[in-house]
């Protein structure tokens, strides 16, 4: 029988594992781009469609056209760097990241997904590698929601998963609404549906991002291989009681929803451990008290609780034991209300690029394992689409979203490494 497929592969896989990345470079583009910065602010902070924005996307525009890529910006201000493939009927591989910030965060957060797929494209340019397919660096914007409130709002629209619809709806703390803004900045957004990702001219799309969390290095693992990701629950709770003087009302004639709400709260770990996931988490994140005033017993109290798993049993129970918790609340006079306020399901990875990264991380001896994300990335806006692989790199101290974060120069190497190469093989393919 003749294979003559089977000798090229395994000459690729050898060549593939020849390549180098230029560390240095990497960080050259990591340190230019974070410090661009707002007058008065620290760490990073660049929103998408700010002047900071703006250098940024001056120098990673340069970079991309530099190593040859033909680039452009879409309808949303996701700018796309393509190097085109020898086979031109076989669909592209997308890699790729966000180049915005939260307000005041560190440098890595998305910039490394970006800087990543710059160092792939300078490497193919050196290496004068012809990818069979077309390879397409991606940056993408709004991702933070750190002008609307919106998460993902680029690759959300990309993905048809967002619309003008919401781009109209959506407004800045300026009351300016998001397409307003994206028209001011020079983008047109009526042209969306040119934009829209079609699963047909697809083939994988790959990303690079830190963890955010302490998982990999309390592991002591360089790479976190990301099999899936969590889905989520949001739960609005209110609790009506009597709202009464602070000294004038004896504590056994309260109707107090500040202790009650407090009851719930506090019992929250305890259930999480009872349920037994290994995954589960609970988080109040966000409590306000009517009127709030530290003389008032308050007559009102909303929380809510983000709840997440990879199973939906999971969260389904945790919403179980609130429920059940409230109820007894109810029955002590307290009027409840529990509304679910958002939804989204958890998403599983492809395998097949998961154990591509795995094999180059083993291959190259970095330390690696298997694991699920608790934060939603670009990425995930496509797993219904194609064929999506997410790799991690360890958070030092587990800390994001702050102008400390921060990633050992060896495991942002490592990360690159193998991206770059589980990047060659499925261009290859
Ligand atoms: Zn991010």
């Amino acid at each position: 029988m003749e294979s003559p497929m089977v000798i090229p592969i395994n000459n690729i896989r050898r060549e593939v594992r020849s390549l180098k990345i230029n560390i240095q470079r990497v960080m050259e583009d990591i340190r230019t781009i974070s410090s661009i910065r707002p007058e008065g602010s620290f760490g990073s902070t660049r929103f998408s469609y700010s002047e900071e924005d703006r250098h940024a996307r001056e120098y990673v525009i340069r970079e991309m056209t530099g190593a040859g890529a033909n680039v452009w910006t879409d309808s949303v201000g996701n700018i796309h760097g393509r190097i085109v493939g020898t086979e031109k009927e076989k669909s592209r591989v997308l890699v790729g990241s966000h180049l915005d910030t939260v307000r005041n965060g560190g440098p890595l957060d998305g910039l490394l997904g970006v800087a990543a797929g710059l160092e792939i494209l300078r490497v193919f340019q050196e290496e004068k590698i012809k990818p069979v397919r077309d390879l397409e660096i991606i940056a993408f914007s709004e991702e933070e929601g750190s002008n609307f409130g919106a998460t993902m709002l680029g690759s959300k629209c990309l993905a048809g998963k967002a619309g003008l619809e919401e781009l109209r709806r959506l407004k800045n703390d300026e009351g300016i609404t998001a397409y307003e803004v994206m028209k001011k900045f020079g983008l047109n957004p009526d042209s969306i549906e040119e934009d829209l990702f079609k699963p047909e001219e697809t083939y994988a799309m790959l990303e690079l991002h830190i963890e955010q969390g302490q998982v990999l290095e309390d592991s002591g693992a360089s790479l976190g291989i990301v099999e899936g990701i969590f889905g989520m629950t949001n739960i609005h709770i209110t609790l009506k009681g009597i709202g009464n003087h602070a000294g004038a009302t004896p504590m056994g004639l309260r109707r107090d929803p500040m202790a009650a709400a407090g009851r719930i709260i506090g019992k929250i770990p305890e259930w999480v451990n009872q349920i037994g996931s290994t995954q589960l988490v609970a988080t109040v994140g966000k409590i306000q008290a009517y009127p709030n005033a530290s003389n008032v017993i308050p007559e009102k109290v909303a929380f809510t609780v983000d709840i997440r798993d990879m199973e939906a049993g999971f969260i389904g129970k945790m919403e179980s034991r609130i429920r059940e918790e409230l109820e007894r609340l109810g029955k002590e006079g307290i009027q409840i209300q529990m509304e679910t306020i958002a939804t989204s399901p958890s998403v599983s990875l492809s395998r097949e690029i998961g154990d591509i990264l795995k094999e180059e991380a083993t291959a190259m001896g970095i330390s690696n394992r298997n694991m699920y994300s608790g934060a939603v990335h670009d990425c995930a806006m496509f797993t219904d689409m194609t064929k999506v692989g997410l790799l991690f790199v360890p958070s030092i101290g587990g800390r994001s979203h702050v102008p400390e974060e921060d990633t050992k120069e060896g495991d942002i190497g490592a990360g690159i490494s193998v991206l770059l190469r589980a990047v060659c093989r499925v261009v290859m393919e």
